[in-house]
């Protein structure tokens, strides 16, 4: 029989049970013994669910409380020092602390796990330090599940992608210098799994996803020369995900893995190369469905795509596995009640991809043993109910895009002086990013109408109350560009994707972010058109009540993809342009109804960006244009603005100027140093308006600190390109702080308009 393998299972629980507990835990109103217990039973119930399923290798210790990189540090004993940790076992208190920080100590580090949305905790490395075994979880869990009759195969973090991707504390000291200590650690783990039964180790590096140096090769070289060296040790199962990794096969082969795990979605041609490049002894881990969306797999399809290349390497020779860990889908459609049949029956999460990996193993097997399930699978893509993804007035309309809609009708210098004449904005102009404080009431105002509890005429009612107060507000205290609010909205994509037709929302879709957080993105299955304008009421109504400018609010092209699940039947940029000329619409009619600025977000523009430097390029050609594609279709009047949450531009500037917004907002305020080293020597060409403060405290900053901050950026940043305004969106503050930071922000410009 063809065997099945998974990689790894969502945590979170069906019902979001994890996140319920571990919050309940944090407040005290759950003891460590309950919290364990529910935690436990989770697992049990995805051991059963993945062994019911038929699948053959069921990961363990794939399990955490709150991420797996923190479980690693845990395990090897990689404190930092100010946690207090004395050796013996990393317990719940030092883990958490680690995790969220406490009041006597700030939390570790938090970032995106590769170009997903899941966020992992950075372990802190400094010379010298010594690591020694200080969890016993992954032998526990591995024994846990034995004693519900399941053999596991336990997943680690690999050495190398657990070193790499942490941070150094100590300068110019490379962590992968500490390969050797960690590997010890990692030896003694194995020879204990080997102790308690486990035949095989699942050892995940995916770093080989990112462009890699010499010195993580040496790492490999030396972690795994040590490792599998030892004749203490379960199989070990190398797993790669996120792209083709094929140009380090040599590396790979070198140490003798027992398997080899390959993400075939993202890089299916890597596998003709695998063939040839690992002994015949090496077992290859096919990761043929996907593990990171949540569309149903055209199974048939992919077998015929395969069985070719399956049959070279030898049936008996591979897995069937997903491309990478569920833990990027959510856990069971089964519970959706509200879903479109038709959307629905295109669909897969995590509990559905189980059987997908059991079926295609089945076929690999024997085809015609399991004709009938693969039947009713071409009649899901291609019956006569099957979903009409295609509208042939939006696919008529990508056609005939032409050049001329990518670009504004002048150059930004003529646009300039055009703005300057017709907006007569002061020097230094001040504004905001969009959204303001995010009350109980306007929270309770959109909870209610969402539930029918108020009538539209009422919702309306006070969300208009709140834009009058925030416009009110702004004119009071000097500002110079408004906004309105958005209180209308609880997300900046799902309020556009609510009002786009291709769009499904789901009930139970939500997939972790980071720790107890999780988020339920929009999916995207079918072309993108708009019916009818989206934000043009809320605009206007603010307009009617300032003399200033009220900002018109939209979000971009590429946040909408990047934040959602994105159809795959089609290229990307087809959707992005789809998306973009929903947006250009709206620009339109915003335009027409006589806003002035309009504002384009687009915080998510750099973690579209693949993995590896050498596909940027080709990122940015699609993605410059599809943004430009949204804005272009104003006169040059009027003054496009877009904002991204990050101030990293030092490899990307050119592509960020690219995209000819008339002004840019950007974090700068805890980055100040460094963007101003980008500034330096490069000239933006149009204007920017790095934050003055950091949003994401509720300290108020100084007139004077935000004096000397601008002060800084003008020197290289001249006066006439430059805007004042926060780092970010002030939906997350509270009003007294967000008063007061504010009043202080226009008093800095005054001050620097006065004396530069
Ligand atoms: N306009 C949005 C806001 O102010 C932008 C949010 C974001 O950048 N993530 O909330
Ligand atoms: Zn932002």
């Amino acid at each position: 029989m063809t065997k099945s393998a998974n990689l790894g299972f969502p945590r979170i629980g069906a019902d979001r049970e994890l996140k319920k507990t571990v919050e309940a835990f944090w407040k005290g109103n759950v003891s460590e013994k309950e919290l364990l217990a529910t935690a436990a039973e989770l697992r049990k119930v995805h051991w059963n669910l993945q062994h019911n399923a038929g699948i053959d290798y069921i990961p363990s210790n794939d399990f955490s409380l709150y991420d797996l990189m923190l479980d690693t540090t845990a395990m090897l004993g990689a404190v930092p020092g100010r946690y207090g940790f004395s050796g013996g076992e990393v317990d719940l208190k030092t883990y958490f602390a680690m995790a969220r920080g406490n009041s006597e100590v700030h939390a570790m580090e938090m970032t995106k796990w590769f170009d997903t949305n899941y966020h992992y905790i950075v372990p802190e490395f400094e010379v010298g330090q010594e690591f020694s075994l200080s969890s016993s979880k992954v032998i526990d869990q591995y024994n846990e599940a034995k004693a519900l009759g399941i053999e596991t195969r336990p997943v680690l973090i690999g050495p190398v992608t657990y070193l790499a991707l942490g941070k150094s504390k100590s300068e110019g000291f490379d962590p992968l210098e500490l390969i050797d200590k960690v590997s010890t650690v990692y030896g003694e783990v194995l020879g204990k799994l080997k102790a308690a039964g486990a035949e095989w180790v699942q050892i995940d590096e995916p770093v080989f996803a990112l462009d890699v140096t010499d010195r993580h090769k040496s790492a490999f070289k030396a972690a795994y020369s040590v490792l599998l060296g030892s004749a203490e040790r379960p199989q070990v199962c190398l797993a790669t995900y996120f792209n083709d990794v094929s140009e380090h096969f040599a590396l790979f082969a070198e140490p003798g893995f027992e398997a080899v795990h390959l993400d075939l979605v993202r890089g299916p041609k890597q596998l003709e190369a695998a063939i040839g490049a690992f002994g015949e002894k090496t077992i290859l881990s096919l990761g043929l469905i996907n593990g990171r969306n949540i569309w149903k797999a055209n199974i048939p399809a992919i077998f015929e795509e395969f069985s070719g290349m399956i049959e070279k390497a030898g049936k008996d020779r591979v897995i069937i596995a997903p491309s990478c860990s569920l833990l990027h889908s959510p856990v069971d459609l089964g519970r959706e009640e509200k879903l479109d049949v038709a959307v629905k029956s295109r669909l897969a999460f995590a509990t559905q991809k189980l059987d997908e990996i059991k079926l295609l193993a089945d076929a690999v097997d024997d085809a015609g043993a399991v004709k009938d399930k693969l039947d009713a699978i071409i009649e899901v893509f291609e019956g006569k109910d099957a979903l009409k993804v295609t509208d042939p007035f939006v696919t008529k309309r990508v056609s005939e895009i032409t050049a001329d809609l990518f670009n504004r009708k002048s150059e930004f210098a003529a646009r300039k002086k055009a703005q300057a004449e017709a907006l007569k904005l002061p020097l230094l102009p001040t504004t905001t990013i969009g959204s303001f404080p995010q009350t109980p009431e306007i929270r309770k105002a959109r909870a209610d109408f969402k539930a029918g509890t108020i009538d539209k005429q009422t919702y309306v009612q006070k969300m208009k109350e709140e834009i009058k107060h925030v416009v009110e507000f702004q004119d009071e205290i000097g500002l110079d560009v408004l906004v309105h609010g958005e209180p209308e909205r609880n997300d900046m994509v799902e309020y556009f994707g609510q009002q786009l037709n291709g769009f499904a929302f789901t009930q139970f879709g939500w997939v972790q972010s980071y720790g107890s957080r999780c988020v339920k993105p929009p999916i995207i299955y079918g072309d993108v058109s708009r019916s009818a304008p989206m934000t043009v009421e809320w605009a206007e109504y603010a307009q009617s009540q300032s003399k200033s400018y009220v900002k018109g609010m939209l979000t971009g092209p590429l946040t909408i993809m990047k934040w959602s699940f994105v159809r795959e039947d089609q290229p990307a940029d087809v959707t992005a342009n789809q998306i973009a000329l929903a947006i250009r619409d709206e620009v339109a009619d915003l335009e027409d109804a006589g806003i002035c600025i309009i504002q384009i977000d687009e915080p998510a523009f750099r973690e579209g960006m693949p993995l590896r430097k050498g596909d940027w390029q080709e990122y940015f050609d699609w993605a410059v244009d599809a943004f430009k594609l949204s804005a272009c279709v104003v006169k040059d009047e009027t003054q496009i603005h877009t904002h991204m949450c990050y101030s990293d531009f030092n490899e990307i500037i050119e592509a960020i100027a690219a995209l000819d917004a008339d002004v840019i907002s950007i974090e700068a305020s805890r980055s100040d140093i460094e963007l101003l080293d980008v500034f330096q020597e490069y000239d933006y060409p149009n204007e920017i308006g790095p934050g003055v403060y950091d949003i994401h405290s509720p300290r108020v900053p100084p007139v004077d600190e935000m004096v000397e901050l601008l002060r800084k950026m003008l020197k290289v940043i001249p006066a006439e390109q430059l805007w004042v305004n926060p780092d970010c969106g002030l939906k997350t503050r509270g009003w007294p702080e967000t008063e007061a930071a504010l009043i202080n922000m226009v008093e800095a410009a005054k001050i620097l308009r006065a004396k530069p």
